[in-house]
């Protein structure tokens, strides 16, 4: 690296690699610049202009999400002119829509909520624009809530950008501006595949996952990490746990091998774990009813079925099917009783299929 690659921010030198924003080299040096509408995983848009930082020599305030670092740049991140401006866009943005945080459910995990706190604003000097669209609540899972956006975009790029999933985009103009699907139908109602991967991203309460309304204020929750059961992926997911009861699940950012993104099962299917009619026991059918049974009692049926079936008609009358929702450890346990004790190599997997 030559010795001129190297910009200055707040009085230190960093040197930078090529192509790298001037946010990515104050992020690897530890110097906090403020975003909202940056998303890791797509391609930096500028919008939101909170991550604006002054450049000694340029005019105006520069977006340092979306600008490369050259060689020689002198940066400030907190200066009096940056920080002026970062309150005029908060307030702007308190003002674009109905933010009462008190019975919102990003209250506590929400961006712009942090910013205002971190500026210092508790009121906005402008009066705030009445609703211009109503909540969508048709479907079962996704409520979005127009009133509290604040048109980051970050939602249409990880629904386009990160999913590739294509459903939304921007719509209208102006202070109509809204994000839209094809048509602006409901999402129930559209290309939506409701992997919630835009309601993850959403940096205040816009977007909510509606099985989790009112279940838990954000610092109520322990958040446990865990695999997904659903599929052989193994998806890391964080289960928000209140009172023992799940009543959230958000991917992990960061942690392969999905990086935050989940499907609609493991997002949104979680309601079984508390099922009523989950099954706690083995069942043993008899005279065409089941009825509950011990571990040891099914498991010695099961036995004796076995031993009898591979007596009367050998080995290979027997097949084992196993499944992509249980570990690779018990996998491999499944093939060596299929061929070991068994004697077949009649085994098989439902991800195959
Ligand atoms: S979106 Fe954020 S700022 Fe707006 S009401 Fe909710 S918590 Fe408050
Ligand atoms: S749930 Fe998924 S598919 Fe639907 S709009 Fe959000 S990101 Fe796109
Ligand atoms: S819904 Fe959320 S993520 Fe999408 S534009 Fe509005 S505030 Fe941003």
């Amino acid at each position: 690296m030559g010795p001129s690659r190297k910009i200055a921010i707040n009085g230190r030198e960093f040197p930078f690699k090529p192509g790298e924003t001037i946010l990515q080299v104050a992020s690897r040096n530890g110097i906090d610049i403020p975003t909202l509408c940056y998303l890791k995983r797509a391609t930096p848009t500028g919008a939101c202009r909170i991550c604006l930082v002054e450049v000694e020599g340029a005019r105006n305030l520069i977006a340092s999400c979306s600008t490369p670092a050259a060689p020689g740049m002198v940066i400030s991140t907190e200066s009096e002119r940056v920080v002026r401006s970062r309150r005029l866009n908060i307030e702007l943005l308190l003002a674009s829509g109905h933010h009462y945080c008190v019975t919102c459910e990003a209250d506590g995990n929400c961006r712009l909520q942090d910013l205002a706190y971190k500026y210092h604003i508790d009121m906005s000097r402008f009066p705030e624009r009445p609703p211009r669209y109503p909540a969508e609540m048709e479907n079962e899972m996704i409520i979005r809530d127009f009133s509290r956006c604040v048109m980051c975009g970050r939602c249409v790029q990880a629904c386009n950008e990160v999913q590739v999933n294509q459903a939304i985009s921007y719509g209208y103009r102006g202070i109509d501006s809204k994000i839209v699907t094809v048509g602006d139908r409901p999402y129930i109602n559209s290309d939506c595949v409701f992997c919630g991967e835009c309601v993850q991203v959403c940096p205040v309460g816009a977007l909510i996952e509606k099985p989790s309304r009112f279940k838990a204020k954000a610092w109520e929750v322990e958040k446990v990490q865990t695999t997904c059961s659903y599929c052989g992926v193994g998806c890391q997911m964080f289960l928000h746990v209140k009172d023992n009861r799940v009543v959230k699940v958000t991917g992990v950012e960061d942690s392969a091998p999905n990086y935050g993104s989940l499907c609609v099962k493991g997002r949104f299917g979680y309601d079984f774990i508390h099922s009523p009619e989950r099954l706690k026991a083995p069942l043993i059918r008899e005279n065409g009813r089941f009825r509950e049974s011990s571990w040891g009692e099914a498991l010695d049926l099961v036995a004796e079925r076995l031993t009898r079936i591979k007596g009367e008609s050998g080995p290979d009358s027997i097949g084992i099917l196993s499944s992509a929702r249980i570990t690779n450890e018990e996998n491999y346990i499944a093939q060596k009783f299929a061929r070991a004790v068994v004697g077949t190599n009649n085994i098989d997997h439902c991800a195959r299929l």
